[in-house]
């Protein structure tokens, strides 16, 4: 990508190298608990905060904790925080262009570790994900190296794919489509709940290339190789590929994400039609 020089975006929240600030205040629970908490929380869904405050004798987090320190806002100095920040002004830029009033930026929050939102305190492990309660993209700038590392998806155009992906969940967000899903997923079995998940999700990677699309054509930032780049990480992160890597078989019933095929064909549709309309997942038979 021709990203260096370009406009970089000041909705970036950089609290890398802060740690969660409210869990660091609690007394007695050391980093390994901490990371215990978190692990058992992932696992079993139960909210880290409830965990903790049953192990710190019901003592409740917030009155125990000094007041944590405003992150500090505006564009980063290191090459890959730039990075991020010029991807996530280009998709500020697309769908300005293509929403008009009715977009409003997303912050992107750059974290290490684990982070408090408005949807809880997530580790890193879960990977990258926008929260919709503060409109808030989440991101540990390390899920690029187990990206390249472990699933052999490398390349900058692979990473802006990611952001922009999370891009999509706010657009999804802001055009009142998340909230009609969940809601049809709380009267739902779990398999309609996870093939609810799925379009969502290929939504997502819809919306991340129709932002492709326009960065190509408006503002000449990819180059030859980015698009194909893209496919390769969509189809890294496929869930019948993860199910593959992990537990040697896959389920289709259980994905929540969708094939490496079926995140491709989105991904590129997208890319070539630079329509969020193409983008019909939920309306579509065929995914
Ligand atoms: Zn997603």
């Amino acid at each position: 990508m021709r990203w260096e020089g370009q406009r970089e975006s000041g909705n970036i929240e950089d609290r890398r190298g802060m740690g969660p600030a409210r869990i660091g205040g609690v007394g007695g629970l050391g980093l390994g608990g901490i990371v215990l908490v978190l692990a058992v929380s992932y696992f079993t869904g139960i909210n880290p905060l409830t965990l903790i405050n049953m192990l710190s004798g019901g003592q409740s987090m917030t009155e125990s904790s000094a007041p944590s320190e405003p992150a500090p806002t505006g564009s980063p100095n290191d090459k890959l925080g730039k990075f991020a920040a010029v991807v996530l002004a280009d998709t500020e830029t697309t769908w300005k262009t293509l929403l008009g009033q009715r977009y409003e930026d997303p912050r992107l929050v750059l974290f290490s570790g684990a982070v408090q939102s408005a949807c809880g305190t997530t580790s890193s492990a879960v990977g990258p994900f926008y929260c919709p309660g503060d409109h808030k993209v989440y991101l540990d700038l390390s899920f690029f190296n187990a990206m390249s590392q472990r699933l052999g998806a490398s390349g900058d155009f692979a990473q802006a794919y990611v952001i922009a992906h999370e891009v999509g969940h706010h657009v999804q967000n802001l055009m009142g489509i998340a909230e009609k899903v969940t809601r049809l997923q709380h009267q739902a079995s779990e398999r309609e709940r996870n093939a609810l998940s799925v379009r969502m999700e290929l939504q997502a990677d819809c919306f991340a290339g129709v932002w492709g699309h326009h960065a190509k054509r408006e503002r000449n930032l990819i180059e030859p190789g980015d698009f194909e780049e893209g496919l390769r990480a969509a189809a890294a992160i496929g869930d019948d590929q993860l199910q593959k890597m992990s537990r040697g078989y896959t389920r289709p019933e259980s994905w929540t994400h969708g094939s490496s095929e079926q995140r491709m064909t989105w991904l590129r549709k997208g890319m070539e039609t630079g329509d969020p309309k193409a983008c019909d997942t939920f309306s579509s038979h065929q995914l």
